[in-house]
C-alpha cells in the first residue's frame, strides 16, 4: 500500500473528483479526514464507506474560505492521527458568466472559495507540514487556468492563481520537505460538468483527442501518485489529466 500510515485531508470530499480522491487514498492506506461544505452528509458517507472497508476516516464540516473552521480540522486531525502527511486543495465551485455580464459577486465568490480557500488551507495546514518537515500538498486547478475558457473568466483565474500559489508554495517549503503539485483535469465527468448545457458537452468534448470525459478515478490515482514516495522528486508541477485536451 502506497500511503500505508500517512493521514490525508481533503477538502469538498463529499462528491466528485474529492470523494474519489478520498477513497482511493484510503485504499492504499491513508487515514483520510474527508472535509465537506453545506454538503457534509456526502463527506460523512466516503468516511463511513472508509472505515466499513477497514481503513480509518473522520469527516468534518469546513467552509474553506473559513480560517477558523481550517484550524479546527487541523486540531481535530492531530488530535485523532498525531499528523497531517497530505493535504487535498480540491473544493471548487463555478460561477459561469460572459465578462461584460459578470457580477462582482460571482467573481468575488469564486476567487474566494478557489483560492482564497486554498491559501489559507495552504498557510494553516502547511505550517504543521513545515515543523513536521514532510508533508505533500496537491491543488487541484483545471486546464482552464492553462487555456482560458468563454464563460469562465473568474474560474480561470482562480485556477491560474492556483498554480502560482502551488509554485509559490513550492518554492518556500522545498527545504522543509515539503513537496507542493497541482493537478489539471481537463473535462471529468461530475455534478460540476454534469450542469453545462448540452452544446457546451459537446465543444468541450471535441478538443479531447482521447474523445470522451475522464473519471473521477483517473484524477485520484494522480493524486494517490503525487501524494507516494514515488512522487519523491517531484514539486512546483502542474500534471495535465486531460486526455489530451492540453498538449
Ligand atoms: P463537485 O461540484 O462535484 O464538487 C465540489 C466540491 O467542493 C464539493 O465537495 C463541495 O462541497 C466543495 N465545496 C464547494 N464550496 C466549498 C466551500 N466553500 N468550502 C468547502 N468545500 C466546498 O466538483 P468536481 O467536479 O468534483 O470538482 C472538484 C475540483 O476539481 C474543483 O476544484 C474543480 O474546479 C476541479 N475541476 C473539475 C473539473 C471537472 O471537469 N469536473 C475539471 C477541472 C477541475
Amino acid at each position: 500500500m502506497k500511503l500505508a500510515g500517512r493521514v490525508a485531508i481533503i477538502t469538498g470530499a463529499s462528491k466528485g473528483i474529492g470523494r474519489a480522491v478520498a477513497l482511493a487514498m484510503a485504499s492504499e492506506g491513508a487515514g483520510v479526514i474527508a472535509l465537506g461544505n453545506t454538503d457534509v452528509a456526502g463527506a460523512e458517507d466516503v468516511a463511513r464507506r472508509i472505515v466499513e472497508g477497514g481503513g480509518q476516516a473522520l469527516a468534518m464540516k469546513a467552509d474553506v474560505r473559513n480560517a477558523d473552521e481550517i484550524q479546527a480540522v487541523l486540531r481535530a486531525a492531530l488530535e485523532r492521527f498525531g499528523s497531517v502527511d497530505i493535504l487535498v486543495n480540491n473544493a471548487g465551485i463555478t460561477r459561469d458568466n460572459f465578462i461584460f455580464r459578470m457580477t462582482e459577486d460571482e467573481w468575488l465568490e469564486v476567487m474566494d472559495v478557489n483560492l482564497k480557500g486554498a491559501f489559507l488551507t495552504t498557510k494553516i495546514i502547511g505550517h504543521q507540514m513545515f515543523r513536521q518537515r514532510a508533508g505533500r500538498i496537491i491543488n487541484i486547478s483545471s486546464v482552464v487556468g492553462l487555456r482560458g475558457n468563454p464563460g469562465q473568466a473568474n474560474y480561470s483565474s482562480s485556477k491560474a492563481g492556483i498554480i502560482g500559489l502551488t509554485k509559490t508554495a513550492a518554492r518556500e517549503f522545498a527545504g522543509r520537505g515539503v513537496t507542493v503539485n497541482a493537478i489539471a483535469p481537463g473535462f471529468i465527468a461530475t455534478q460540476m460538468t454534469e450542469r453545462l448545457p448540452e452544446a457546451s458537452k459537446t465543444a468541450l468534448l471535441s478538443l479531447v483527442p482521447l474523445g470522451r470525459p475522464g473519471t473521477p478515478e483517473e484524477v485520484a490515482r494522480v493524486a494517490v501518485f503525487l501524494a507516494s514516495d514515488d512522487a519523491s522528486y517531484i514539486t512546483g508541477q502542474v500534471i495535465c489529466v486531460d486526455g489530451g485536451m492540453t498538449m
